[in-house]
């Protein structure tokens, strides 16, 4: 692990046994702190908004980012500050919500496949098809046999989908229960954040051992070649920011993208006055 670029670090290799417990959710690698990581970041932001701008133009790849984490994980935080600056035409941001009445009348794929971003784009995943494997696996939302059978279904459709140009990576956000303590303590403290806090969160929280069992099989059952998961230590909000943005751009540019030629040639066009 150690000597592994930080891009793959946190890469969880499809194939072998995963441990939770061997994550340290505070782990920030060979990092001591913000201002360290500062210039890394930023590079990484720059480099993402020129990577986008060339996504957009060449058109030929779609990239889906899923986050998942429990409450406080900072899902939203990363968005904010990872894509900051990213032309907000090329993204697509999708949340997903307990299921309405009419996406439950259909598979729980459903609502997902429709805002897969298409190529051009960047679509990211606060929250995902993966609830239906964790909250819906935690709660016996569905028996046993249902979400059990759904590990193999999201590993075939995310394969049809990365055989269809989209690339998919996919976070775990993994925080300490008691980072999760100090995060909802500060939402109830501050007026300001009263609106994300939900009484019914702490009702998760007090099933934290079945989510990180759900959780680690999830990585175990859906870690695939095609779209591997990444478990990012989150009690340090900067460490996590910097591991996504940090394969972000690797990522974008495994693509080898270029900008594409006009078809018309354009040598001798002369704008008029
Ligand atoms: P938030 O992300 O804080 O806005 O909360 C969204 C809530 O919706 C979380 O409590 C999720 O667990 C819940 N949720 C998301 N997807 C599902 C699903 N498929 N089934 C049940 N609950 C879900
Ligand atoms: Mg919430």
């Amino acid at each position: 692990m150690g000597d592994l670029p930080l891009h793959e670090r946190h890469l969880i290799p499809p194939g072998k046994r995963f441990r939770l417990r061997d994550v340290d959710p505070a782990d920030t690698g060979d990092y001591k702190d913000k201002k360290g990581a500062k210039k890394q970041l930023e590079a990484d932001r720059a480099e993402l908004i020129r990577l986008q701008e060339l996504l957009y133009a060449e058109g030929k790849h779609a990239l889906l980012i899923v986050i998942q984490a429990m409450d406080t994980g900072g899902k939203d935080g990363l968005i904010r500050h990872v894509m900051r600056g990213v032309n907000p035409q090329g993204c697509i941001v999708s949340s997903f919500k307990v299921p309405t009445p009419e996406e439950l009348a259909h598979d729980y794929l459903w609502r997902i496949h429709k805002v897969v971003p298409p190529r051009r784009m960047i679509g990211i995943f606060n929250r995902s098809h993966y609830e239906d494997v964790l909250v819906v696996r935690v709660h016996n939302l569905v028996p046993k046999e249902v979400w059990q059978q759904r590990y193999e279904q999201i590993n075939q459709f995310e394969k049809h989908l990365t055989e269809n140009g989209v690339t998919i990576l996919k976070f775990f956000l993994h925080i300490s229960k008691e980072e999760q303590k100090r995060r909802l303590q500060a939402r109830l403290d501050d007026p300001t954040k009263h609106w994300k806090f939900s009484v019914g969160d702490l009702k998760e929280r007090a099933r934290w051992d079945e989510y990180m069992a759900a959780y680690e099989d999830a990585v175990n059952l859906t870690g695939t070649p095609w779209a591997p998961w990444y478990v990012v230590p989150a009690d340090h909000k900067w460490y996590r920011n910097l591991v996504a943005a940090r394969v972000l751009v690797e990522t974008l540019h495994s693509f080898n993208m270029q900008y594409p030629p006009s078809a018309e040639d354009l040598s001798k066009v002369v704008i008029p006055d």
